[in-house]
This record gives structure tokens, C-alpha cells and sequence, in this order.
């Protein structure tokens, strides 16, 4: 906040009769706010430091402060709805049904009607990376392999379990189904320990980047008729590509289907600070869209609406009818 042209530190100082080298910056009541993420080799790390990066250039103005922190889509919404998070990146699958709590398992508290939605983010296709000489040639071929389904909490984990319900899958189908986050799951792969793994992840990502330059691994087509019903029966999926030429031994486009990144809040947060940092965000939408390669296309008029599944934050609402999005 500016007073007359004077920071807020120093008039404060003023009045109090101190010294402005007494009055540490601390001393003000700083809002200190926490958005869970995803593995530090994802993209939701990525979106959640350049989101804080924006709103701590500003900090001075509105006195709020940001970090971040790991984990992934379940564990974000679990993690707001407890209160140890105030905001967090989750793929819109998992928006949907933590909102509606149509997942027992990720959500045992049930319909979690507080969540409140924010923006969406970037695209993200599951993944699915296999070691060259591992006999995988598309989805189909993970039957019998060892394959990394994703740590308890993350997004990929939970859409993995969705897909291997509907093809009739176990785990003991897999000769072994590892839990690693998706920050360990490329040295893995690499060092023969799986012979594959699975992500639900914008792109280019850097664990990709390391499976694919550290070894010979590919990504593979997760295209048949289950998938594809599957995609088509529920909003929140959709058909996907990966371009060709992204990543190292993946010269050919690739189909699978795919999620939206979103960010979401819950009625526990206050509006002021959600505006605060919704505006952070918007104002600086072309220096964001540089800060990663996935969200190189990002445009305001479909981050407030596409994939959004809970009710627009009531911050980020006043945002988008001040600036006459809606
Ligand atoms: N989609 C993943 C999840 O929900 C995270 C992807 C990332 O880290 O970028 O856990």
C-alpha cells in the first residue's frame, strides 16, 4: 500500500515515532499464503513458483506472501479442504469430483462443497514413458510389466486407477506397481527398475526431459476402445495429442487422452486475497506465459471457464466482472 506516495513502512514508522530501521518489514501483518503443487520435475511446481513469483513482486502493495509446496492433485484439495493449503494446481478430473465427491477413495469426507475453482491452467495428457526393449508398444502392452502407478496423492495415481478399472485391470496384473513421485519415476525407469511409468503432465516437462535424454525410452499411444468411451462419457476427459519432436525417440504424434491443469481455493480463503492474486496473475499474463514452455498459449477467456467444474471463487469472480470477462 502507498500512502501519498510514501511506503507503508516508513509513514507507519513516522506516526509511531520510530525509526524505520526499527520497524522490520515482519512487523506488518503480512498474509503468508501456501499453494500445494506437484513433483519439483512437473509443471504444477513450475505454475505454482510463477504464480508466487508474481504475487510477491507485488507484496509491498498488498502485504500478502507466497510459497509452495509438493504433492499433486488429491492431496492439493485434501490439503485445502483441512486448511493447511489455501490454494493449489489439480487436474480438472479431480476438481470434479472432490467438488461433487464422487471419489470415495481420494476424498473419504465426501462432496467437498467449499472447493471453489480459480482459472485453468495448461493441458495434460496422461503419459505413459516406456524403456526401449521393454516390449511396450502402446497401453495395452503394460499388462504383466513393472510399471510405476503414481504416488497416493497425486493426480496420475488416480486417473491410473480409473483407467485400470474400466480395462479390467489389478494390481496384481503387474509383475510390480511402484508408488514413486513423479520427481523419482525417470531414474527409475533409467536405472531398469520399471519399465514404465506413468504421468499426467503438461509438456515439455524436465522428468520426460530426463527419461528420454538419460536413456532410450519412448511414449507410447494409450488409444483403444475403453479409452476412448471413456473420454468421450465424461466431461472432464478429453482425446489428446503429444506432439511429435518434443522429446528425444518420439519423432511421431502421440494419442492418449487428457486432463486440464486448474487452480482451485476454497471459501475458507478470503476474497481480497484471491483478487489479489488472480489480478497478480492477469496482469502479467504475457511474462507468465513465458515463465514455462506449456503455458506458452494460455488465454484469459478460456482460463475462466474451460475445465472448471466448482463454482468460480468469489475473488476471482470480481476480478473477471471488473475487467468484463463476464
Ligand atoms: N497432474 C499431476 C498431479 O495431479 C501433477 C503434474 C505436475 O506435477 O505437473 O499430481
Amino acid at each position: 500500500m502507498k500512502l501519498a506516495g510514501i511506503n507503508k513502512n516508513t509513514a507507519l514508522a513516522a506516526v509511531l515515532g520510530l525509526g524505520v530501521m526499527a520497524l522490520a518489514p515482519a512487523a506488518l501483518a503480512e498474509k503468508f499464503i501456501t499453494i500445494g503443487t506437484g513433483g519439483q520435475t512437473g509443471v504444477y511446481y513450475q505454475v505454482g513458483g510463477a504464480i508466487c513469483k508474481l504475487v510477491n513482486r507485488g507484496t509491498k502493495k498488498h502485504d500478502i506472501k507466497c510459497t509452495h509446496t509438493t504433492g499433486g492433485s488429491t492431496k492439493n484439495i485434501n490439503g485445502i479442504r483441512a486448511k493447511n493449503l489455501d490454494m493449489g494446481v489439480a487436474q480438472s478430473d479431480w476438481q470434479y469430483h472432490g467438488y461433487n465427491g464422487t471419489a470415495p477413495k481420494q476424498f473419504p469426507d465426501g462432496a467437498f462443497k467449499g472447493l471453489r475453482a480459480v482459472f485453468s491452467v495448461h493441458p495434460e495428457p496422461f503419459t505413459v514413458v516406456a524403456r526401449a526393449g521393454s516390449g511396450i508398444k502402446n497401453f495395452d502392452d503394460l499388462k504383466g510389466k513393472r510399471v510405476n502407478i503414481g504416488n497416493p496423492g497425486s493426480g496420475q495415481r488416480g486417473t491410473m486407477e480409473v483407467v485400470m478399472e474400466k480395462m479390467g485391470w489389478k494390481m496384481s496384473d503387474f509383475a510390480l506397481a511402484s508408488e514413486l513421485k513423479s520427481s523419482e519415476q525417470s531414474a527409475a525407469l533409467c536405472d531398469n527398475k520399471i519399465d514404465a511409468m506413468v504421468f499426467t503432465v503438461g509438456h515439455p516437462n524436465g522428468s520426460i526431459k530426463e527419461a528420454t535424454t538419460s536413456c532410450d525410452a519412448v511414449i507410447v499411444n494409450v488409444d483403444n476402445a475403453v479409452i476412448q468411451k471413456l473420454a468421450a462419457d465424461n466431461g472432464y476427459y478429453a482425446m489428446a495429442t503429444i506432439p511429435g519432436g518434443m522429446y528425444k525417440g518420439t519423432d511421431k504424434d502421440v494419442t492418449t487422452f487428457g486432463v486440464g491443469a486448474t487452480f482451485v481455493s476454497s471459501t475458507a480463503t478470503d476474497a481480497d486475497t484471491v483478487y489479489q492474486i488472480v489480478k497478480a496473475v492477469f496482469e502479467n499474463i504475457k511474462r507468465f506465459r513465458k515463465m514455462h514452455p506449456a503455458f506458452a498459449h494460455l488465454d484469459p477467456k478460456k482460463m475462466i471457464v474451460n475445465n472448471l467444474s466448482a463454482p468460480l471463487h468469489e475473488g476471482a469472480l470480481r476480478y473477471y466482472k471488473e475487467k468484463g470477462w463476464m
